[in-house]
């Protein structure tokens, strides 16, 4: 098995290679992939950070590239580089490139192998999705992987702390303008194990979701899981309609710093901020909020810190602090 993963690993480097190549040394990766990481802003240096590439808009391209040099079918598909279809008549199968006219976001592991790749459309195309992922290997497990940690890892220690965002780009062009402690969940619901290759380098996480009604439910969602992990969580929220990226390059790299700072709330403020909003003067939803508040607080590991928020909530929701202590301790017992 070891020795397999060796060969995925090296098939995905070839690969990773190959789209860097295509990108910067063919008229097609030239006038398309390069337009295209210059119109979404992406500078030069960026780019190569990353390690983005192209894939050429043909249907076995890389396929035939690689074995050419000497890889196996097999392991193309194993490493999720290559599809093999079935003919019309059943007895013939051939194999497609699994990303094609698309541009290039390798993952890497913490230790700077290429394991799987993102890949983006182009242009807008409803019969197509956005994005292309690698299927799960043996060498990569989505739900266990930030991307862009290859390159945060040493800002989040240095900082001590890491900004969580959805999307590739979100990384990348955060980056570019300097803030380069973040890694993307990219489009998975936050796990645990994600959580624990975060802690690794920080116990602080800064969740920057998009800001339209999905994001704010992943990033309270995502919240819970960080907290059981005993981290600490801020959260913030961009206007609705913007991500990370497109406020970072419409606002630059100051007033984004300006408006994190400012706008950062502790977990605990926010979710009762975001649960509040429609709960008005009912009292029955107001009461189910102060439940949802009191199981998120009753999931913290250290007992001083969950006295702390239990004393906020009491404050911001004005009730008695011993009702929610009583309430949290009844579901913690519940939990053992
Ligand atoms: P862009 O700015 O290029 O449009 P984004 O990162 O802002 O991309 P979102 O729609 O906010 O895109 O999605 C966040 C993340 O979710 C993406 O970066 C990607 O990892 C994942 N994702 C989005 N759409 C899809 C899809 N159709 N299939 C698989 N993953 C997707
Ligand atoms: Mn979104
Ligand atoms: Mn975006
Ligand atoms: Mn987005």
């Amino acid at each position: 098995a070891q020795n397999d993963k060796e060969s995925l690993y090296i098939v995905l480097d070839f690969a990773s290679k190959y789209y860097q190549n295509q990108l910067w040394k063919t008229p097609e990766g030239e006038s398309i992939g390069q337009s295209y990481f210059k119109e979404r802003g992406f500078n030069h240096t960026t780019i190569q950070k990353f390690d983005l590439g192209y894939s050429p808009d043909g249907w076995d391209s890389f396929t035939k590239h690689a074995i050419k040099h000497g890889f196996s079918l097999d392991i193309l598909e194993k490493a999720g580089l290559t599809i093999i279809k079935d003919g019309k008549d059943s007895e013939r199968t051939f194999p497609i490139d699994r990303f094609r006219g698309r541009v290039i976001f390798p993952i890497h592991n913490v230790g700077g192998k290429p394991i799987a790749f993102g890949a983006r459309i182009l242009k807008k195309d409803p019969n197509s999705p956005k994005y292309l992922n690698s299927p799960e290997t043996a060498v990569y497990h989505k739900s266990h992987i930030v991307y862009g940690i290859l390159q945060a890892k040493n800002p989040i220690r240095v900082e001590d702390n890491c900004y969580l965002v959805e999307g590739y780009t979100d990384v990348v062009s955060l980056n570019q303008s300097g803030v380069e402690n973040v890694v993307a969940s990219s489009g998975t619901s936050l796990t645990k194990e994600q959580i624990q290759l975060i802690r690794r380098f920080t116990n602080n996480i800064t969740v920057l979701y998009d800001g339209d009604a999905a994001g704010i439910k992943a990033s309270l969602r995502g919240i819970d899981i960080i907290l059981e992990e005993g981290l600490n969580v801020k959260a913030v929220v961009f206007p609705d309609g913007d991500d990370p990226d497109s406020f970072i390059q419409k606002v630059g790299s100051q007033a984004f710093r300006e408006y994190v700072q400012r706008t950062q709330k502790d977990f605990i403020r926010f979710k009762t901020e975001i649960s509040l909003k429609d709960v008005g003067h009912d009292p029955i939803k107001r009461a189910e909020v102060i439940k949802e508040l009191v199981e998120t607080i009753s999931k913290i590991p250290d007992s001083i810190k969950r006295s702390v928020f239990y004393q906020e909530v009491a404050s911001l929701m004005g009730i008695e602090e011993q009702i929610l202590i009583t309430e949290g301790n009844k579901i913690s017992l519940k939990k053992v």
